[in-house]
């Protein structure tokens, strides 16, 4: 466990006063979120609550309608409506995401999936492209499945290869979003244990999970969210053992 004090570690991500609305519906608040360098931060809270909504804010993937969202101290992008994806794009450099369902291109290989990213969008060498893609699939365990598409492999192997392509992105922060949450339970296990790996190896993350247990072993801080705002965040054994918040308490009962 590395749980250092989320002040003291130098700010990789600040997110502030994050809004975004669909339609009539708020579904964020003001959500202000900082991570140090290094360090795991885990997202709980209800279905609904806007855990999603805020990877895909920080990603580039939704468009806030207001807020800011600065990446190691540098110039923030500052969000109004009608802020365009153009705008947006310079976010979408610094993290990756892992889906909750995957979001493997089914027509691709393995390998193809993995190295999509890398030459299409980053313009890397082939080669050298391929060379890391291999490195980082033997790593999972899945060297030998670089040519079979996702439809052979079970779900576990498949999140395992959505986890690859984020690392090949080689983004500053990895932002996962339930990745076990479609697995069978005999799946889960593999998959938790890449992420704290990744976690142990000093990756910087953000993971939307309903594994609370887990969400304990892996993080350095745990906010928990409910209906568009952050009730809650602290040192994990704080906030799961001894939640100050009502709303908190009824949460981590249920699922502890
Ligand atoms: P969580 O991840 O905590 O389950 P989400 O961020 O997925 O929550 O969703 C928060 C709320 O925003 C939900 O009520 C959801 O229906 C709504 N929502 C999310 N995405 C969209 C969208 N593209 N259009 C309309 N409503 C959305």
């Amino acid at each position: 466990m590395s749980h250092t004090d989320p002040g003291n570690a130098r700010p990789l991500l600040r997110a502030t006063d994050l809004q975004k609305s669909f339609g009539e519906h708020q579904v964020l608040k003001s959500i202000d979120l900082l991570i140090g360098k290094g360090q795991v931060l885990a997202l709980i809270g209800p279905s609904g609550s806007g855990k999603t909504t805020v990877l895909r804010c920080l990603n580039g993937l939704e468009i806030p309608d207001g807020g800011e969202v600065a990446f190691d101290g540098g110039p923030a992008v500052a969000f109004a409506p009608g802020t365009t994806q153009k705008q947006a794009q310079v976010l979408r450099t610094r993290s990756a995401m892992v889906f909750q369902n995957y979001n493997l291109f089914p027509h691709m290989t393995v390998l193809e999936n993995v190295i999509e990213g890398p030459l299409q969008v980053q313009r890397r060498k082939r080669a050298e492209v391929v060379a890391e893609a291999e490195s980082l699939l033997a790593r999972v365990g899945l060297a030998e499945k670089r040519d079979q598409y996702p439809h052979q492999l079970s779900g576990g192997q498949q999140q395992r290869v959505g986890i690859v392509r984020a690392l090949a992105l080689k983004p500053s922060l990895l932002l996962f979003d339930e990745p076990t949450s479609a697995l069978d339970p005999e799946l889960v296990g593999d998959v938790l244990r890449v992420i704290k790996e990744l976690a142990d190896e000093g990756w910087t993350m953000v993971l939307v999970t309903h594994e609370l247990a887990f969400a304990r072993e892996v993080a350095d801080e745990i906010v928990f969210m409910d209906q568009g705002v952050v009730v809650e965040r602290g040192h994990p054994e704080v906030v799961l053992r001894t939640p100050q918040n009502e709303r908190t308490k009824q949460f981590v009962h249920r699922l502890l």
